[in-house]
């Protein structure tokens, strides 16, 4: 027994202390994107046909749309001392789609309203998440947040099996035509006041799948969404932030 005691006391506290402190992301992690349209102004060109997913704009200015960007890089790599280049600022959710424009004169920060819908829900926020035909590593980045490091519990949030016992839904996936009536059929389950979820650039915009014939674009043409996190797939901090940030518990 004192052998397990011992243990547990050389282990320590294993909970990240997020958002207390602040986190401690890997050197090659890509958070929001940091624009400086002077150097595109004295001739850095960049060419925004190198992004997979049509989010880089570079006209007279260069921005970036986060419901669309992969943050694959290639644009602070196709200049090296280009406009473009990534920070490691890990928040990145927002409550409207339009606050996920990142443009010079708009860095981007986490816009988030604490959502009136809420306060019905005390202390609490039950969530079903709902697979809606990604790739499989937005819900492996949502699924990490209920392990011993990121403890979403000890915010009152948890997921549940059903819709019925659920406040809202949590979307991952850029909604695949077969998913479309399960997606409308969970949501319509859920009781009121509920509100909407939506993970990852498939889901905020279809992604990487955005425009094929089998996909809806993104979990707004479906149902109405009440917060957007960006990232493909976005780190557990990043969802953390959105969710946290949501319920009001980071201002
Ligand atoms: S990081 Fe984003 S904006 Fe840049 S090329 Fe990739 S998808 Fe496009
Ligand atoms: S956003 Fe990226 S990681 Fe998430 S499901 Fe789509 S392709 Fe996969």
């Amino acid at each position: 027994m004192l052998k397990e005691i011992s243990a547990r006391i050389k282990q320590g506290y294993k909970t990240s202390r997020f958002p207390r402190e602040k986190p401690v992301l890997p050197g090659r992690f890509r958070g929001c994107p940091v624009i400086n349209n002077s150097k595109f102004e004295n001739g850095e060109k960049i060419h925004d046909n190198i992004c997979p997913t049509g989010a880089l704009s570079c006209k007279k200015e260069c921005s970036v749309d986060l419901a669309k960007c992969i943050f694959c890089g290639a644009c602070e790599s196709d200049c090296a001392k280009g406009p473009i280049s990534f920070s490691n600022n890990h928040s990145l959710a927002a409550s409207r789609k339009e606050d996920l424009l990142v443009t010079g004169n708009r860095p981007s920060r986490a816009t988030v309203t604490q959502y009136e819908k809420c306060k019905a829900f005390g202390k609490s926020l039950k969530l079903r998440q709902v697979s809606a035909g990604g790739c499989n590593a937005c819900e492996l980045d949502t699924n990490v947040l209920t392990t011993l490091f990121f403890d979403l519990s000890r915010f009152g949030v948890q997921f549940v099996a059903s819709p019925r016992h659920a406040d809202g839904l949590l979307v991952t996936g850029p909604v695949t035509k077969n998913m479309e009536y399960a997606l409308k059929k969970t949501y319509d389950a859920i009781p009121e006041p509920k509100l909407v979820i939506a993970v990852g650039a498939c889901s905020l915009s279809g992604g990487i799948y955005r425009d094929h014939p089998e996909t809806c674009d993104g979990v707004d043409t479906i149902i109405p969404v009440d917060l957007y996190i960006p990232g493909c797939p976005p780190h557990p901090i990043t969802i953390l932030d959105g969710i946290l940030r949501l319920l009001g518990k980071i201002k």
